[in-house]
């Protein structure tokens, strides 16, 4: 799967790293790091951080337009 985090809506609430720490981790105060591709097992807690988030700030296989 894929994830995305729209780092200008993040305010670093952090729920995601509790719910998904595989995928989420806020590695000092105000830098969230994760990873964009987690593995499908994963699917499930990344989906549920991202409708814990806040500020609706995950996306769940986007698609990446940069291509
Ligand atoms: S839950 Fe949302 S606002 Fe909080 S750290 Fe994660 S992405 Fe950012």
């Amino acid at each position: 799967m894929r994830i995305a985090v729209d780092l200008n809506r993040c305010q670093f609430y952090a729920q995601c790293c509790f719910l998904a720490p595989e995928a989420f981790r806020l590695e000092a105060e105000q830098v969230l790091a994760y990873h964009p591709h987690p593995d499908d097992a994963l699917r499930e807690k990344v989906v549920r951080a991202a409708a814990a988030c806040p500020t609706g700030a995950i996306l769940i296989d986007h698609r990446d337009l940069s291509r």
